[in-house]
């Protein structure tokens, strides 16, 4: 990895591929900024372990990452079945929702169980079905209080306990369940730094997550995974809501119509940027490195892409958990987003809505910061309010080195857009904790006589703070 900073930063999600000690290293000395933990997939055992592995590895490598619990929401998924059956075109298949309601079935119509009692009440006739991650499609024909009855459109085979996605159905189920609750307990109590919810669809989800981490009086943030059409349809007061949004493109691509895809992304994007909240691009960016050693054109394009958006963050999923070459994924990430950021300098300030005053002070931070080339932006935060501002208002080219006293926050900080962390406890004068950040920066090479640091902070005046921007000239 180059020492430069690169503004966009990079998720990796663990998994048989990376879990070990020695990969996990390797992982955090490549670049990866956030370890994500999908609990689809997770045992308790496991995730306690790796969480402590993790944290292990940053010590080794001497940089924290943070920690991103992913947990799965509402999710219908198909019963078991004794061994894998072969849906053919045109064959007529029963979905079941009361047990035993396939028996004395005189047609002889296959079926299987799902786990959601009230898919008869939610879905229609003429309704799509997807099973498996859209790779197999069936129309519902018919239905009654115990099955729903489905032609097959597209045939494949159906194996156990899998994913169903119904697009553009209502569907009436706990946003955040009893096995989320337990997994999320899990995370607060091994120190997790964000909690992804999956399927939000609207912002009373999220309320209902935060709800849950006030309780516990966790300053764990809360990632929104976009991935239906209820999501497209609230998506500001979804981004208003949360600490970070994820474009999941697995579920969405499949929820949504897959030309669609490319539009919703950007507005999610976008939405982001005006409301100054975080934004992860998320799966199926170096897909199919998940066998070959390199990636394709269109995936060089598709991450180059998120890159120009001005994403804060791109994800890798299958890439890093069961993939031959991971490393060589997050590598390929790394490059690529350099490479653009070096090329590419757009001015899209006037896409933040500049809704407070702290914000139009960093607004006049960001804007001196541009018009001074080589210079670097130095800020000081307890909460994030600082940091986060800044960040959101997308400096053209200059660093964000962020100071902060708080362990958590200084993890928190990998997932905002050319965000430097430092932790760094403050001394009671503002203007004290300056001078020990600078001394700080000058021992790593950070910075050097002669640099340009544009300071945004608080300062004590008469017992009272106030918001400035000072420009220093490094001694
Ligand atoms: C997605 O659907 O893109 C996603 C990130 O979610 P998951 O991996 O949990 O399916």
């Amino acid at each position: 990895m180059s020492t430069s900073l690169r503004r966009t930063k990079i998720i990796a999600t663990l998994g048989p591929a990376t879990e070990s000690e020695q990969l996990l290293g390797g992982l955090i000395r490549t670049g990866v900024d956030i370890v994500r933990l999908n609990m689809a997939h997770a045992t308790h055992e496991w995730t306690r372990t790796v969480i402590r592995r993790i944290r292990a590895a940053s010590q080794t490598v001497g940089r924290e990452v943070a920690i991103m619990m992913d947990i799965k929401g509402p999710e219908i998924r198909t019963g078991d079945v004794a061994s894998p059956i072969e849906l053919k075109a045109g064959e007529v298949f029963d979905f079941t929702v009361k047990p035993g309601a396939d028996g004395g079935n005189a047609e002889e119509i296959r079926s299987v169980d799902v786990n959601y009692r009230d898919l008869v009440r939610d879905i229609k006739v003429g309704d799509t079905v997807l099973v498996d991650n859209g790779l197999i499609r069936l129309e519902v024909l018919t239905k009654d209080e115990a099955r729903i009855r489905c032609r097959v459109l597209i045939p494949g085979e159906l194996k156990s306990r899998r994913h169903i996605n119904l697009p553009g159905v209502k569907v009436n189920l706990p946003s955040f369940t009893a096995k989320d609750r337990a997994d999320a307990t899990v995370g607060l109590e091994e120190g997790i730094d964000f909690l992804a919810l999956s399927f939000v669809r609207d912002a009373a989800d999220i309320t209902l997550l935060r709800d849950f981490l006030e309780e516990r009086k966790s300053k764990v943030g809360i990632i929104a995974k976009i991935e239906d059409q209820s999501a497209i349809t609230n998506l500001d007061a979804i981004v208003q809501a949360c600490d970070g949004l994820m474009v999941a493109r697995g579920d969405l691509g499949i929820e949504c119509p897959f030309e669609d895809l490319p539009v919703i992304q950007r507005r999610a994007v976008r939405a982001c940027l005006r409301h100054g909240r975080p934004v992860i691009v998320a799966t199926h960016m170096l897909e199919s490195m998940i066998e070959q050693p390199v990636p394709t054109r269109a995936e060089i394009t598709d991450v180059a892409n998120a890159v120009y958006e001005l994403a804060d963050c791109v994800m890798l999923s299958g890439e890093t958990t069961i993939g031959k070459y991971p490393l060589d994924c997050v590598q390929i990430l790394d490059k690529i987003a350099r490479r653009i950021e070096s090329e590419d300098r757009p001015d899209t300030r006037q896409l933040v809505e500049l809704h407070s005053e702290r914000l139009r002070v960093l607004h006049s931070a960001v804007v001196l910061a541009d018009s001074l080339p080589g210079s670097k932006l130095l800020t000081f935060t307890r909460y994030g309010t600082m940091v986060r501002g800044l960040a959101a208002l997308r400096p053209v080219c200059a660093p964000i080195l962020a100071f902060t006293p708080q362990a958590g926050l200084h993890r928190q900080m990998n997932l905002l857009r050319a965000v430097e962390p430092y932790l760094m406890p403050f001394a009671s004068e503002p203007d004290i904790t300056i001078e020990n950040a600078i001394a700080h920066l000058r021992r790593l090479g950070r910075v050097a006589a002669g640099d340009k640091l544009i300071i945004a902070t608080d300062i004590l005046s008469q017992d009272r703070l106030f918001e400035s921007v000072q420009l220093r000239t490094v001694k």
